[in-house]
């Protein structure tokens, strides 16, 4: 069965996973991630530096062993040159293979103005770029599941949704508000158990994914078109964003094509 594996990512978090068997494997790391996603979210003992000028240092930490990212913006809402974008890129790279890629720029700047917004200290990175999530915004740099310490996930969710030309999924038994940037925006609630590798499609068929504040979607969309704003941003490496791609409208998950206790 396939829900009977563990994904990749989770074991990876809760270093759990090859000491235990079988369905105890299971029982004992789901409660111990709720745990796990407790800590995430307590809030940080690191405070927001904000300047007299009103930038923010943007402070991204990998929850993976990826390490911290501290950059500090060109201006109050955001601005990263190519060695911020850099930095920021790999924190948010993909602890399975050990590589990276530049994220794509408007990502990093919706994070920043999530963070900014919040007057977070920091933002931690559950996962970012994941290559072998095939067609999903995260294998195109695009993607992000994050967590805003001290913030309730359905503020951060709010937040970004007002953002336009975003995706936002919430995950309520993950512990993690998922943010990708696309050409029409998309806002969803996932109530899948975490780490569990049911299908996409099927997972859309069966409710697990639900759609949420269509109308909105639209609203926000429109602003940020009258605003000028690009929904995608390029890479350091693409001095213009490759041709849009499908909206893909689910997560994607770590969870599908990962194997048990993999590493
Ligand atoms: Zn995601």
């Amino acid at each position: 069965m396939r829900t009977g594996r563990t994904a990749t990512w989770l074991a990876s978090a809760l270093l759990l996973a090859t000491s235990f068997a079988g369905a105890q494997t299971r029982r004992i790391s789901l409660s111990a991630y709720r745990a796990t996603e407790q800590r995430w979210h307590a809030p940080g003992a690191t405070t927001a530096q904000i300047g007299p000028d009103g930038r923010m240092l943007f402070r991204l930490t990998s929850i993976n062993g990826l390490g911290t990212a501290e950059v500090m913006p060109e201006r109050q809402d955001g601005g990263f040159d190519d060695a911020a974008c850099a930095q920021l890129s790999r924190v948010l790279g993909d602890r399975r293979s050990g590589t990276h890629a530049p994220m794509d720029r408007r990502l990093l700047e919706v994070i920043y103005s999530i963070a900014r917004h919040f007057e977070a200290g920091q933002v931690r990175v559950v996962s970012g770029y994941r290559p072998e999530s095939h067609g999903s915004n995260h294998s195109l740099g695009r993607a992000a599941d994050i967590v805003v310490p001290g913030v309730p996930d359905e503020e951060v969710a709010a937040y970004a949704r007002s953002l336009g030309f975003v995706g936002v999924g919430v995950y309520p038994r993950s512990g993690f508000v998922h943010v990708d940037v696309r050409t029409r925006s998309f806002f969803w609630v996932d109530r899948s158990a975490p780490g569990r590798t049911t299908r996409r499609r099927s997972r859309r068929r069966h409710g697990g994914l639900q759609e949420v504040f269509g109308t909105q979607a639209q609203q926000a969309d429109a602003r940020a078109r009258a605003a000028g704003i690009s929904p995608l941003g390029g890479t350091a490496n693409t001095a213009a964003p490759t041709s849009p791609t499908e909206d893909d409208e689910s997560d994607d998950e770590a969870a599908e094509g990962s194997t048990p206790g993999g590493g």
